[in-house]
C-alpha cells in the first residue's frame, strides 16, 4: 500500500514551507561547530525551531545536557524515531556534515508531524550527541530511548547516493609498554627498550593484514615514544582502532592484534598492559525500509545505488541501533563523487552550502514518506520487523 498522492503534498508542502529555515539552521550550526557532548547551540537552535511550530521539546536525556527529544502524532501505535546528529570535529569542523543532518531531521519530523495525527501512530525526533566517538546513541540505549520504537531512520551526507552503505564494528585498544632505562651509550646493555616493542608492534600487525578479511581496518599511531635521546626508553604507548564488517571477525582481528603486541613485548623482555575501549557496532541496514526510502527519494527526483564497494566505510553510533531497532542510514551526496569524503576540509566546505542545504531538504522529505509510510502500512511495517529478527549478526 503506498501513501497517497494528498499525504505526500502534505509531508512535502510541510517541509517547503520551512525549507528556507532549515537552511538557516544548517548554515547557523555549520558557522558554529561544536565538540562532542558540547553542542548547546546547535541543541538549543534546533529546540527554538521545534517550539515556534508548536511542538513541546524535552532536553536533557540519557544524561546528556545536548540530547533532546519531540513527539508528533497519536501517541499510540507504530512508533517512528527520526535521528539528529549535530557534532562537529576538531581542527575540521563540520566535516562530517552534521549540521545537515541535523536540518534534515527536523525539517522530516515537521513534515511526518503534519499529517502523523491522522495516521494513528507517532513520529519523535531524537536529537543525538556526540556520534564523534561520544556514542550518544548507545547512552540513549541504555536508558530505553529506544523502547517502543518500530524503526528509526536518519540521513548522512556523503560524495553519492547510497541507501545501505556498510558502516564497521570498531574497538580502540591502548597498548602501554613498560621497560627497563639505562644510559643509551654508556650501559645500553642494561636496557630494556619499550619503544622498540612499541615499533614492533606496528611491524607484526603489519604481517598479519594477508590473514585480514575484506573491509578490516587496523590503524594505530605512536602516543609516547620515551623520554630523552640518551636514555633506553622505559616507557612507550600506542593506540590503535580496530574495525571490521562484523562483530566477529572483529572479535578475531583484536586477538590477533593483541597477540602481535604481547610478542613484540616478549621480545623485547618489557611489560604491557592492554586496555579496550568499545567503539560502535556494526550497521544491520535494513533492506525493506532502505528500498522503501529509496523508493520515495527515486519519486522526489534522485535514483540511489543500495551500495558502492569502490568506496570505503567507517563506524557509527546508529550501528549500535540498527541491532536495537530496524534503521537505515542512507547517504546522500553534497559533492560530485571523489572531490571530497567526509572529514576533509573539502567537506566542511561543501557542508556550509546552500546546494548541500537543499539536499537535507530533499532528504527530510523522503525521511518523513518513509516514517509516515512505516506507520500507515501494516504489511511493511510486518517485512520490516522479519527481515529484522533474521539479521546475521
Ligand atoms: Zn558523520
Amino acid at each position: 500500500m503506498a501513501l497517497s498522492p494528498e499525504v505526500e503534498s502534505s509531508i512535502d508542502r510541510a517541509v517547503d514551507d520551512c525549507a528556507d529555515e532549515l537552511l538557516a539552521l544548517a548554515r547557523r550550526i555549520h558557522e558554529n561547530p561544536e565538540l562532542r557532548f558540547e553542542e548547546y547551540k546547535a541543541s538549543e537552535w534546533i529546540a527554538e525551531f521545534l517550539a515556534r511550530r508548536g511542538h513541546a521539546v524535552e532536553r536533557g536525556l540519557a544524561g546528556m545536557a545536548t540530547a533532546l527529544r519531540a513527539r508528533a502524532g497519536s501517541g499510540k501505535g507504530p512508533r517512528v524515531a527520526i535521528l539528529a546528529e549535530y557534532d562537529a570535529l576538531p581542527g575540521v569542523g563540520h566535516a562530517c556534515g552534521h549540521n545537515l543532518i541535523a536540518a534534515g531531521a527536523v525539517g522530516a519530523f515537521v513534515g511526518a508531524a503534519a499529517v502523523a495525527d491522522a495516521q494513528a501512530g507517532e513520529v519523535v525526533l531524537l536529537g543525538t550527541p556526540a556520534e564523534e566517538g561520544g556514542g550518544g546513541k548507545i547512552e540513549m540505549i541504555k536508558a530505553g530511548t529506544f523502547e517502543g520504537i518500530d524503526a528509526a531512520i536518519m540521513f548522512h551526507p556523503f560524495d553519492r547516493d547510497l541507501l545501505a552503505h556498510p558502516a564497521l564494528a570498531s574497538v580502540w585498544l591502548t597498548f602501554d609498554f613498560r621497560g627497563t632505562p639505562s644510559h643509551a651509550a654508556l650501559a645500553p646493555q642494561a636496557g630494556h627498550s619499550a619503544l622498540t616493542a612499541c615499533l614492533d608492534t606496528f611491524r607484526l600487525i603489519d604481517g598479519q593484514r594477508v590473514h585480514f578479511r575484506d573491509g578490516v581496518r587496523v590503524h594505530g599511531f605512536v602516543t609516547g615514544g620515551g623520554q630523552a635521546v640518551n636514555i633506553v626508553p622505559e616507557h612507550a604507548a600506542c593506540e590503535f582502532s580496530v574495525r571490521a564488517l562484523d562483530g566477529r571477525e572483529l572479535e578475531r582481528v583484536r586477538g590477533i592484534v593483541e597477540r602481535c603486541a604481547r610478542a613484540a613485548a616478549i621480545a623485547s623482555d618489557v611489560a604491557v598492559e592492554i586496555s579496550t575501549r568499545q567503539g560502535y557496532r556494526d550497521m544491520v541496514n535494513n533492506m525493506t525500509l532502505a528500498r522503501r526510502f529509496g523508493g520515495h527519494l527515486q519519486a522526489l527526483g534522485r535514483v540511489a545505488r543500495e551500495r558502492d564497494d569502490r568506496v570505503g566505510a567507517g563506524s557509527t553510533d546508529m550501528g549500535d541501533v540498527s541491532h536495537v531497532v530496524p534503521s537505515i542510514h542512507p547517504w546522500l551526496a553534497i559533492v560530485e563523487q571523489g572531490v571530497a569524503l567526509c572529514h576533509e576540509h573539502r567537506f566542511a566546505e561543501a557542508a556550509g552550502t546552500d546546494a548541500a542545504g537543499r539536499t537535507a531538504v530533499l532528504a527530510a522529505k523522503a525521511m518523513a514518506r518513509t516514517a509516515i509510510d512505516v506507520i500507515a502500512d501494516r504489511s511493511l511495517r510486518a517485512t520490516v520487523s522479519a527481515e529484522w529478527r533474521d539479521r546475521a549478526s
